[in-house]
Parts: C-alpha cells; sequence; structure tokens
C-alpha cells in the first residue's frame, strides 16, 4: 500500500462531477487499498476519489475510526433522505476549517462494494453524514458550498491565513 497525496482547495479536481467507474480489476483494488491507508493516515474518516486527485465516483468511509472497518463504495446514490440535522464537519482537503452542515439524519443508499456487486441499505446518523460529505465531494461540492454565505466568507478567510 501506498500513501496518495491529498489535493487541497481550490485545487479544481475538488470542483467537477466525478465519471462513474466500471473497472473494478487488480490496479483499482490496489487503489482502494492506497485510499484506505491515504484515509488512516490522515486521521479521516471518509475520503474522495478527487480528494486525492482522480476523478471516479469511489469513496472510503469509517463511521467507527477503527482499521479493518472501513468500507469501499463505488458509484453510491442516494434515494431516500429523511430528518434532519446540523453538526460539525470538518475536510481533509480544508485543512483547519470547520463548519456546522445541515444533513439528512437518514438515507438510503445504493452502491456497489469493490468487487462491484450491488448492495442497497438504509443508514443513519453519523455514518450517513459521512457517505453525505463524501457524495458531495463526488460532484464536486465541498462543505463550504453548504453554509450561507457569510459564514463560506469566514471559513475561507480562515483557511487563507492558515
Ligand atoms: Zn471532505
Amino acid at each position: 500500500m501506498a500513501k496518495l497525496k491529498i489535493k487541497y482547495y481550490p485545487d479544481p479536481v475538488l470542483q467537477k462531477k466525478s465519471e462513474p467507474l466500471t473497472d473494478f480489476g487488480s490496479a483499482m483494488q490496489k487503489f482502494f487499498d492506497d485510499m484506505i491507508e491515504t484515509m488512516y493516515v490522515e486521521d479521516g474518516v471518509g475520503l474522495a476519489a478527487p480528494q486525492v486527485g482522480v476523478s471516479k465516483r469511489i469513496l472510503i468511509a469509517c463511521p467507527t475510526v477503527k482499521e479493518g472497518e472501513e468500507y469501499v463504495i463505488v458509484n453510491p446514490e442516494i434515494s431516500e433522505e429523511r430528518g434532519r440535522e446540523m453538526g460539525s464537519e470538518g475536510c481533509l482537503s480544508l485543512p483547519g476549517i470547520s463548519g456546522q452542515v445541515p444533513r439528512a439524519k437518514k438515507i438510503r443508499l445504493q452502491f456497489q462494494d469493490r468487487e462491484g456487486k450491488p448492495h442497497n441499505v438504509e443508514i443513519k446518523d453519523f455514518f450517513a453524514r459521512i457517505i453525505q460529505h463524501e457524495v458531495d465531494h463526488l460532484n464536486g461540492i465541498l462543505l463550504i458550498d453548504r453554509v450561507d454565505f457569510d459564514k463560506r466568507q469566514q471559513l475561507l478567510a480562515d483557511y487563507r491565513r492558515l
């Protein structure tokens, strides 16, 4: 495994829509493992492929923060959202800042695992928040795009000072 280099805002790869993944071959399996290693080395609970410069619909999530309990989620689609709550979020691509972001409490998620096998699950709370944050990355959306204008200006000013 190898640690990958994180892309930081305002890198353009973070602001474009990623392409669906169709290749689950051995090079891609290695890339999944490299993403997992990178997430743990960076102390993240989630990582989306655009954050390491790859514009494909892949994300890693580990809501328990325990190595070995991570999920590889490919081509995710959120089909139902229920409830709404605010919660604090940070982002490896925006180091040093965090903001209160509204997210659905429960979501229904369709995705493929690392072998390409389809799944359809309901997830909630912290896990659902991670997934919504990472799916946003696949659509070129960052947490600063999910807060109001004044808060966005304040977060970006803080970010530029760091
Ligand atoms: Zn992020």
